[in-house]
């Protein structure tokens, strides 16, 4: 019986030109000044320190600062100094940037604000005026992680593709450009970074058929500089681009001949992680996943699938491909590498010496340890619970367990789609030598999807999100379910592959990292509550309750001698929006907000507006057992990454049990077939699915709603 009910855990997932030659010793850098004098020289020598230039607090993406005010003794002193109002009900991710007193940040929909970094007062909002209808593409919300500042600019990467330069001090438009083909679901969520004159950037959409690449743009211009394709071309040709050369010495090779993944694209979308190797002068970024998921579909040849999964190391100035390492060979199950990507000395040479390493904790599951140089493999190890490899072979290839390649039986596996790790940020403490990484645990059933068809611009993987699901679930199943899910903060020593220690999450998710020079590592978590931890032992020695998601990398400052610490909250995202882990209300644009701390601080975060939801079937249960399941699957398909697995919303979009557009077959039909709430995102399915499947799913949401209050009526 019980494993029946762990089979369908897995619904949640599917468904569920300054020369880089400045080397730190040379002291000539201005250390401070304007946003206009943020150059690579700059984030070189000053950052992270009292300002937070780069996404990640320095190119070497350590997301460690040298600030140590707030030490293991006084952070109980540590209290609310302000709060602004982003004025989102929607996923909040962004990371603040911290240029001369000036703090620059994200929202949803790609919003972009800068505010004293002291009292938290607007300077300027600059509002991309994205349409809503693309929010459709997104496959985990319309999140944005953040912005780039260099040379008196800030870069944002919008989600529709678009990636803007603003004048730091006005937030006026300087430049626009459209870095996608915007009539396929590409989007943008991930922060720019900016090495010697060139902003890179990247995109997502492997889930919906998109084929991937980073781009190098002139910050000055805005012209395309390079691009860096992470897949072939449909006829494995040249497109004219830096990665050329790549695809003809080892990339091609890898794909079969018949050209299966071009109408989905292929994937390999480089939606986050980006590292700046001043050392090599080479720009090292992480690749996502393969579209569709499914290697029996995207490529029956069954080769590798170079640069899915993989790490890969260019040439900061031409984009010429260096070196790759590929995690996941042939990737088959959603397991990017694209999550945070950190440079760091370790004493893995001769004697103990130094050796400049890259380090990952991706999806997969293991705990990588690669030559920054040139890939090499050093070490890797699993940080968690995974049963898809036996282990890594003597060059980091993964010995796979065959029966995760599900074909005609489904496997359960872990980590599931979500990843052992996901965009979360990790941070690095060089002192220690600990990574903290926010690890999961999220099994799936991965199961072949008898109904794949290539759709454009819908969820693409050729996975079955519907294994083990039934339209009349038994009473309790959701609550077993969400607690099955399980977060954890990982102190992971890189140099001898084993944890320190780890601290328990339960199901509240986590949320990205920060290490600071004063021993303490701080993380917020879904369920609100921010932490500061010892650094060495894991110790609990501050929290406080955020009263929304935590879930973003925080980030440090220095004004005038004091510290501050910053968060951005907010709800959504795409682990809340499909697992239905909410409030049981309807989130309110209260939710997302910046919330800056420092020492001795009293102020207090608003309590955020929660609009109670009339939780009432709107019509009687209709539908005969064929009409329900096939609403399900449909459900299951098209509906549940937005409006929540099982038809639980998390608050954010509408729980379509309680949807008065539920109780009316023409009302149901006009904004589902016909489109009519578009311009609040909510696209026409018409060329997904008929009128007749369209009032398959408004049956099987209408049974959920009474299935719900039954369950519900039970309990009292
Ligand atoms: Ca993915």
């Amino acid at each position: 019986m019980l494993n029946k009910w762990i089979k369908l855990g897995l619904i949640y997932t599917g468904v569920l030109t300054l020369s880089s030659c400045s080397e730190p010793s040379d002291n000539t850098a201005p250390k401070t000044g304007t946003a206009a004098t943020v150059d690579t020289h700059r984030i070189l020598k000053s950052s992270p320190g009292a300002e937070w230039l780069s996404h990640s607090g320095g190119y070497d993406e350590q997301r460690h600062s040298p600030l140590a005010h707030i030490t293991q003794n006084n952070v109980t002193d540590l209290g609310v100094t302000w709060t602004y109002d982003l004025a989102t009900n929607r996923g909040v991710e962004a990371t603040p940037i911290v240029v001369n007193g000036v703090m620059y940040v994200t929202s949803a929909w790609s919003l972009v604000y800068a505010l004293d970094a002291r009292s938290g007062e607007e300077r300027w909002v600059y509002d991309p005026e994205v349409d809503k209808r693309v929010g459709v593409n997104a496959c985990c919300d319309v999140v944005n992680r953040g912005v780039a500042v260099y040379g008196g600019k800030i870069f944002v990467g919008v989600i529709d593709g678009r990636l803007e330069a603003l004048d730091a001090k006005t937030g006026a438009v300087v430049w626009s450009t459209v870095t996608v083909d915007q009539s396929k679901p590409y989007t943008i969520t991930g922060a720019p970074r900016v090495v010697d004159g060139l902003v890179l950037i990247g995109n997502g959409g492997a889930e919906l058929g998109v084929r991937g690449y980073i781009s190098a743009y002139s910050a000055e211009t805005g012209d395309l500089v390079w691009r860096f394709y992470t897949v072939p071309n449909p006829n494995k040709e040249p497109d004219g681009a830096a990665s050329d050369a790549a695809f003809e010495s080892v990339g091609n090779i890898s794909w079969g001949d018949d050209g299966a993944w071009v109408t989905d694209g292929g994937g390999g979308t480089v939606w986050d992680s980006i590292v700046y190797d001043h050392i090599d002068d080479q720009i090292i970024f992480g690749v996502g996943n393969g579209s569709p998921w499914n290697r029996t579909i995207r490529d029956p040849a069954g080769g590798d699938n170079l640069f899915l999964s993989s790490i890969v190391a260019v040439d900061a100035k031409s984009g010429a491909y260096k070196w790759h390492f590929q995690t996941t060979p042939g990737d088959n199950w959603d397991y990017t590498a694209t999550q945070s990507i950190i440079l760091a000395e370790l004493p893995l040479g001769k004697e103990g010496a130094p050796r400049r390493v890259v380090m990952q904790a991706p999806k997969n599951g293991f705990f990588y340890v690669l030559d920054a140089a040139t890939g090499e493999f050093i070490s890797g190890k699993p940080f968690g619970p995974q049963n898809w490899a036996q282990g890594l072979d003597a060059n980091g290839r993964p010995i796979e367990n065959p029966a995760a390649r599900y074909a005609e039986t489904p496997h359960t596996q872990i980590p599931g789609p979500f990843g052992a790790h996901n965009w979360h940020p990790m941070a690095y403490n060089p002192d220690l030598k600990l990574a903290y990484i926010p690890a999961q645990e999220i099994p799936e059933t991965y199961a072949f999807d008898p109904l794949w068809a290539s759709k454009p611009a819908k969820w693409n993987t050729g996975a079955d999100f519907n294994t083990g699901v039934i339209v009349d679930l038994p009473a309790g199943i959701t609550k077993f379910l969400r607690a099955s899910l399980k977060g954890r903060l990982i102190a992971w020593d890189p140099a001898k592959q084993e944890a320190r220690w780890s601290v328990e999450h339960g199901n509240a998710w986590n949320g990205g990292v920060l290490s600071t020079a004063g021993g303490l590592v701080f993380q917020g978590k879904l369920d609100g509550d921010f932490v500061a931890y010892n650094a060495g032992t894991g110790t609990k020695l501050w929290n406080h309750n955020l009263k929304s998601g935590g879930i973003s990398g925080p980030t440090t400052y220095e004004i005038d001698g004091e510290q501050y610490v910053t968060i951005t909250t907010g709800w959504g995202s795409g682990f809340a929006l499909v697992t239905g882990y909410g409030f049981d209300k309807t989130v309110s644009p209260t939710m997302g907000k910046v919330v800056t701390f420092k020492l001795g601080a009293t102020s207090t975060i608003p309590d955020p507006d929660l609009i109670e939801i009339e939780k009432t079937a709107k019509t009687d249960r209709f539908g005969t057992p064929n009409q329900l399941e096939a609403g399900m699957v449909h459900f299951a398909r098209n509906c549940a990454v937005c409006h929540g697995a099982l038809t639980i919303s998390s608050g954010v979009l509408p729980d379509l049990r309680w949807s008065v557009y539920a109780g009316d077959a023409d009302a149901w039909q006009a904004v589902v077939n016909e489109g009519v709430l578009a311009d609040a995102g909510m696209v026409s399915f018409s060329k997904l699915l008929t009128a007749e499947e369209i009032e398959a799913v408004r049956a099987y949401v209408i049974a959920q709603a009474h299935n719900s209050l039954a369950e519900k009526a039970a309990e009292k």
